[in-house]
């Protein structure tokens, strides 16, 4: 069977690009998923002039329009989830089970904001000033370019893409390099769904050709990003030269406590999915489990036992719990994190390499560190199935130790206990607080986003992607 060639969509028109790159399946080096051409600066150009003269018109479109095309979107992806995730699967490398429940909420994001082209929301307020009416209305941005990353293809582009058409802006989409598949998929419903010319572009390249083609463009409206802190804190600067409206998603270095009273077989559960499910490269990723004392020992016992059970192969295996690392230079990243673990006299408790399969693949054992505060391991981002046990010596260690990172995505904490549970939500200084469940895995209808290094602009996702999406209006009448 020939293998797929990827293309990008501009003004209505698919286009091959450049060259002949093959898009890897990390799980079997040799048998690519297929071949995707690359844009250049000028054809990321002309797809940002396609969206912006696709906004007039669709900026007026009538909110029934817009959601049935996004409810056909989100009824064609749930439909075809087992196969769009299979897709998935192969090209980014996590489990199939994991990735056909992507999919699906890929799906479900569409149909909720299907609902919400319907509801934007608006205020009317009496004026200090007799006979004047205060109307307070949204409007959409403009032209909206996404930047997105490889870990959750077709998730975190549906999040961006379906808030942006929903409240009647016009798209130009630039995903991951090596998830070309996934964004040609996703692109391919959308051409078909009934969105007039342009409203919808999806440009294949580079980041530093076509991403930065695209960031800079001028007739950008807005820019949405999820992605590397370094990458997104040089878009900001960017964009601050020129007051573009931002939103970023960054990185995450996220605690989960385990205190002495939890249930341990319970928080080990959450400690494993939260660290290790998704090969860890998710950015609301557990690499941090902070563990009180007394029950320090027997965690470490439970989750050595534990990780050893876990199989890490081919993610279209059933039996697979782990897949592959996403890319060769994903795993540079991890083995180098795990050479600085040894380096910085971390204990090595579970994993440390690679692991031979019998296809050539990214695969990687998962790893457990015995660590120290400020040990690389439990400072920086790693992004891959790479995590630090910390002991802390009670409550107040634990919170202090959580709190220390300069990021604030997400906290979790492992307890029975009311008082600490409550006293956490409120002082954890992440935008997400998961009690007694992992950090990673969140509802696609509420709000999305962290604090401190994490994240910068309006939340993502549920009722509050209207901030990011819509710009407010304030209109005074005398009648
Ligand atoms: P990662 O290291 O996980 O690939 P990046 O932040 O480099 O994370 O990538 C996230 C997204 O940002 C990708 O779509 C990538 O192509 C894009 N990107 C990378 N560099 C730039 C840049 N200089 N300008 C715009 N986009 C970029």
């Amino acid at each position: 069977m020939s293998q797929p060639r990827y293309s990008s969509y501009i003004a209505g028109q698919w286009l091959a690009g450049a060259g002949d790159h093959a898009d890897e399946n990390p799980a079997d080096l040799d048998r690519p998923v297929g071949h995707y051409g690359v844009l250049d600066a000028a054809a990321t150009a002309q797809a940002v002039d396609a969206a912006a003269a696709a906004f007039p018109a669709w900026s007026l479109s009538s909110p029934q329009q817009r959601a049935e095309i996004l409810d056909l979107v989100g009824s064609e992806i749930l439909a075809r989830k087992e196969e769009l995730g299979r897709l998935l699967a192969r090209e980014e490398g996590k489990t199939l089970a994991e990735s056909i429940g992507e999919a699906a909420r890929a799906g479900q994001i569409f149909k909720f904001f299907a609902g919400e082209a319907l509801r934007i929301p608006g205020e009317k307020l009496a004026s200090t000033r007799p006979g004047v009416e205060v109307e307070i209305t949204r409007e959409p941005v403009g032209v909206v370019g996404i930047i997105a990353p490889w870990n959750f293809p077709l998730a975190i582009p549906a999040w961006k893409i379906a808030p942006a058409l929903a409240f009647g802006n016009t798209v130009v989409f630039k995903p991951a390099e090596i998830v070309p598949g996934c964004a040609w998929a996703l692109a391919e419903i959308l051409s078909r769904a009934g969105l007039p010319e342009g409203v919808f572009n999806m440009v294949l390249g580079s980041g530093r050709t076509v991403g930065h083609a695209l960031a800079c463009h001028p007739k950008l409206d807005a820019l949405s990003f999820t992605g590397s802190v370094p990458t997104g804190r040089a878009l900001l600067r960017q964009a601050a030269e020129r007051a573009l409206k931002v939103q970023m998603e960054m990185g995450g270095k996220n605690p989960l406590v385990v205190l002495a009273d939890a249930e341990l077989d319970k928080a080990v559960e959450c400690a494993v999915n939260g660290a290790f499910f998704s090969t860890g490269q998710r950015c609301t990723a557990s690499s941090r489990l902070i563990v009180e004392a007394p029950v320090y020992e027997a965690f470490v016992a439970r989750m050595q036992a534990r990780l050893a059970m876990l199989q890490v192969g081919d993610p279209l295996d059933p039996q697979v719990h782990i897949g592959p690392v996403a890319s060769a230079a994903q795993l540079d990243t991890d083995l180098g994190y795990i050479q600085a673990g040894h380096e910085d006299g971390a204990e090595l408790l579970a994993g440390g390499g690679r692991v031979e399969r019998p296809t050539r693949g990214h695969f990687l054992a998962p790893t457990l560190f015995a660590a120290q505060p400020g040990h690389r391991i439990a400072r920086e981002e790693i992004f891959g199935p790479v995590a630090a046990v910390l002991r802390a010596d009670d409550y107040e260690h634990a919170l202090a130790l959580a709190n220390g990172t300069e990021f604030g995505l997400c906290a979790g904490i492992c307890t029975t206990s009311l008082r600490h549970a409550s006293h956490f939500r409120r002082h954890a200084q992440a935008g997400m607080v998961m009690v007694n469940l992992p950090t990673a895995g969140v509802d696609p209808h509420v709000p999305f986003g962290g604090r401190k290094a994490s994240s910068y602009g309006p939340r993502e996702q549920g009722r509050y992607a209207v901030e990011f999406y819509t710009t407010v209006k304030t209109g005074y009448t005398l009648a």
